[in-house]
């Protein structure tokens, strides 16, 4: 061998440390190439992620590439695989690895710094949180008084658009005569944005911490407005309480229309069609709730898209992509409101793409705008509100 050529270097410490992060898991894969195919990166690149040969790389204790942090751990590819090889999973693992090592995108740090710091990723100071519900008068929770936690989470807390949602939320609980409390400035972070984005120990703090407060306050039943704190409390807490139950709030929702909790009051006409969120319809398998909610307001017409349910097409917005650059052509919610401009088209009269998640909606609106176009996005919740 020619002592200049270079060497080939192989990270055994890698592949070691990933079984071991997996549960071997990695060791699945028999690069069958399903998750190429289906990864929704191959609908907005020419040439797309190659998800077979990401995995393939690091079972060879190889390098990763950029597809690392290009993954919104959507879960569709994991959905598909024939070896039932939990990919996001492998991605995370991976994530961790690179944190331990340093190794992260520019603007990850200051993220779960402003995490540590404010107990929020959107830079904002704690003592600010409960500012959205300043008019609202909503009590703080108290297991003696209130049914349930309304779980509001960071994005409906800071972000102006989604705290419509979260008004539209408390309009229906008042409605329905719920007796519901939150914990304003004092809420805890869920932590998923941690877990996004792979920092396994840093989740596992801010959920310990986290679950002490809902342990002190008596928290036994929340709902969660984000699909992202829902799942995290769900799949990935320590133990809170005995009995402790979170939902996502269209379960709530659904449970209450089914059981005439809440009556609407007014028929609305409108054509519906659904975004199903990843972490509801993908890593929870819940896709009925929203859709019980639709069915049972009058005068809802529920149209589907092409990726629905199980099926859905990614907002683009999850595994922490939310807070990364994302080239303007390269944007999965950029297809998904052509997907539904498409299905509602037909329809005569008013005409909504709904969703129930804060990224989804921050992600299809921006969509919306940069494209100028004519389609209205709206959160369950506040189709709900407009029938009182
Ligand atoms: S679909 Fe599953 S088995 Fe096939 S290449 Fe991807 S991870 Fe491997
Ligand atoms: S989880 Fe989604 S974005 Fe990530 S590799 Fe799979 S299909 Fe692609």
């Amino acid at each position: 061998m020619d002592s200049q050529e270079p060497v080939l270097m192989l990270d055994d410490a890698l592949w070691e440390r990933l079984l071991e992060l997996t549960g071997g898991q990695a060791a699945l894969c028999y690069q069958c190439g399903t998750c190429t195919a289906i990864c929704p990166w191959g609908l907005v690149r020419d040439e797309t992620v190659s998800v077979r040969e990401f995995i393939r790389r690091v079972q060879l204790g190889l390098e990763t590439t950029e597809a690392l942090w290009l993954c919104t751990t959507c879960a569709q590819c994991e959905t598909y695989c024939p070896r039932g090889v939990s990919i996001t999973s492998i991605f995370r693992a991976l994530r961790e690895i690179a944190w331990e090592r340093r190794e992260v995108p520019q603007g990850l740090p200051s993220l779960l710094w402003s995490l540590y710091w404010n107990d929020n990723t959107w830079s904002q100071p704690p003592s600010q949180r409960a500012q959205w519900a300043k008019d609202l008068a909503i009590p703080v929770f108290d297991p003696a008084q209130h049914e349930i936690l309304l779980y509001v989470g960071g994005a409906a807390s800071y972000d102006n658009r989604v705290q419509k949602a979260a008004a539209a939320l408390v309009k229906v609980l008042r409605a329905a005569d719920v007796a519901f409390g939150i914990l304003g400035a004092e809420e805890p972070p869920s932590g998923a944005d941690a877990l996004d984005v792979g920092h396994r120990p840093f989740f596992e703090e801010l959920a310990g911490k986290t679950a002490t407060v809902f342990r002190e306050r008596g928290v036994k039943r929340l709902i969660a407005l984000s699909p992202h704190s829902y799942d995290a409390f769900k799949n990935h807490y320590p133990f809170v309480s005995e009995g402790f139950a979170p939902q996502h709030y269209t379960q709530y929702l659904a449970e209450l229309l089914e059981s005439g909790r809440f009556r609407p009051n007014k028929p609305l006409e409108v054509t519906v069609t659904f975004h199903d969120p990843c972490y509801l319809a993908r890593h929870n398998a819940e896709t009925d709730a929203p859709r019980r909610v639709l069915a049972a307001l009058p005068g809802v017409t529920l149209v589907e898209m092409a990726h629905s349910g199980t099926d859905t097409l990614c907002c683009g917005g999850g595994g922490g992509r939310m807070y990364l650059e994302t080239e303007v052509g390269e944007r999965f919610s950029d297809v998904r409101v052509e997907e539904a401009q498409e299905v509602l088209m037909p329809a005569t009269g008013v005409a909504i793409m709904a969703t129930a998640c804060p990224y989804c909606m921050v992600c299809l609106e921006d969509s919306v705008k940069a494209r100028k176009m004519a389609l209205t996005v709206k959160d369950i919740a506040e189709i709900v509100a407009l029938t009182i």
